[in-house]
């Protein structure tokens, strides 16, 4: 069962709102419902939805989906399929000599298809459990393995890119399904063909890990894959780049996470929400200048210049002589915009029951009973301080359903 998800007797027979399937608890009802929990259940579940022409949504564990008061009219399907299957291991590099030994066990993978519906967090603490790498990383983020590759889930150095083999993908369009490879998804920063417009169903996803059993053997434990990010490597007390024990890298990510709040903690006064609610934005380097020099930023990869098709009758033989600069991209700090445009952690609007996490600035919270206007209403108004003061629109991280910002 998805971690937002009250059990049945905290419902006491009534109708589930989206407040009691989201982790921000906002949200109406929903017109229908559906919890297909095998496989075939889901694919029937779906189609049948699709046939009817009416509205329809996906929902896993509603970590990043804030849905408005009036609630959704149409077809809600919840996804509650389980199961973590091992396709095969392979030695990456079977030529490898005796010399290459450390090198070979390194490079031993093991490949798993796993259920959409399985909660993410059980998925890594099983292969972290398995001394399986490349996701250890990623402990602690809420919902199903199914949404994992729609914003392409990423933390503290770690992206599901990096160990995503491809999706089991039911197609809304053409009704059929068909395996789509990773490189096709159009990963990035919180972002996928699927956040982009390909709709669909995820109905199982394809993980390449690496195996560390060999290893493991040989150096008296599973390791991690190297350490990727300075803030994890300082808590660790290790080099960015080292590898540390499987267990304990994921338990530091756990403690840094509890601490921001980032964890889903039935304890902690900040855990209704959809974790961080603004992306951090991607401007050019020209306009990064315009920013404050405290302002953090990371320069991101030169972006490839759209091709430009040439009308023929404009074509005289030599093409346009290209522009030799590339586009370069920076990635700024919503969380230092927010704090910079005067708002800081705890705040909230005058009679409104959301507010900024007491943790951390970008994540907006439910602090008991607010409604999902009362969120709408701080977002609009943190998204205006950073407008007014910065210049940049940040754009909302979690899919928003009929609240519009
Ligand atoms: C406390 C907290 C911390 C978080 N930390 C992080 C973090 O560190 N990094 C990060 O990247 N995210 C983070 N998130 C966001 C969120 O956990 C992830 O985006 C997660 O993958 C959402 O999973 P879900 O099942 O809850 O998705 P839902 O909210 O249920 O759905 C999200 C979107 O995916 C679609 N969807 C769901 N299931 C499927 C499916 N099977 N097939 C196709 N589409 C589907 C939905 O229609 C919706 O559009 C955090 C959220 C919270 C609350």
């Amino acid at each position: 069962m998805p971690d937002s998800v009250p059990d049945s007797g905290a419902l006491a027979g009534r109708e589930p709102r989206f407040a009691d399937l989201t982790t921000m608890r906002v949200g109406g009802l929903p017109a229908r419902l559906l919890s297909p929990a095998t496989e075939q259940e889901l694919v029937d579940a779906t189609l049948t939805a699709w046939g009817s022409g009416d509205e329809w949504m996906l929902l896993g564990g509603g970590s990043n989906t804030v849905v408005s008061d009036d609630g959704f009219d149409g077809t809600v399907i919840r996804v509650l399929t389980r199961g973590v299957t091992v396709l095969d291991a392979v030695a990456a590099d079977a030529t490898a000599g005796a010399a290459e030994a450390a090198d070979a066990v390194a490079a031993e993978r093991v490949r798993l298809r796993v259920q959409a519906g399985e909660p993410w967090d059980d998925l890594v603490a099983h292969t972290v459990e398995r001394g399986w790498s490349g996701l250890e990383a990623l402990s602690g983020i809420p919902g199903s393995t199914g949404a994992a590759p729609v914003q392409n889930i990423g933390a503290y150095g770690q992206e599901l890119s990096d160990s995503l083999l491809a999706i089991d993908f039911l197609d809304y369009e053409t009704g059929v399904r068909r395996r789509i490879e990773a490189a096709e998804l159009e990963l990035g920063y919180r972002t996928s063909v699927l956040k982009q417009g390909l709709r669909g169903l995820v109905l199982a996803v394809e993980l390449e890990l690496h195996d560390t059993q060999a290893e493991a053997s040989v150096l008296g434990g599973a390791l991690s894959r190297p350490v990727a990010y300075p803030q994890l490597a300082g808590a660790l007390g290790v080099q960015v780049g080292d590898r540390v024990p499987l267990g304990a890298l994921r338990a530091s990510v756990l403690a840094l996470r509890g601490a921001k709040g980032m964890v889903l903690d039935p304890g902690d006064p900040d855990t209704h929400s959809a974790g961080s609610f603004f992306t951090n934005p991607i401007v050019s380097l020209a306009f990064s200048r315009t920013m404050p020099d405290a302002a953090p930023r990371w320069p991101l990869g030169d972006a490839e210049l759209p091709d430009r098709v040439i009308p023929l009758d404009e074509y005289y033989g030599v093409g346009p002589v290209a522009d030799p600069s590339p586009v370069r991209l920076v990635k700024l700090s919503a969380a230092w915009l927010i704090e910079n445009s005067g708002i800081s952690r705890g705040f909230r609007l005058p009679g409104s029951r959301a507010a900024i996490s007491s943790k951390h600035t970008l994540a907006l919270t439910n602090t008991g009973g607010a409604t999902a206007d009362e969120i709408g209403q701080l977002a609009r108004f943190v998204q205006g301080r950073v407008q007014s003061e910065f210049g940049v629109i940040l754009q909302p991280e979690p899919m928003l359903v009929g609240l519009g910002l």
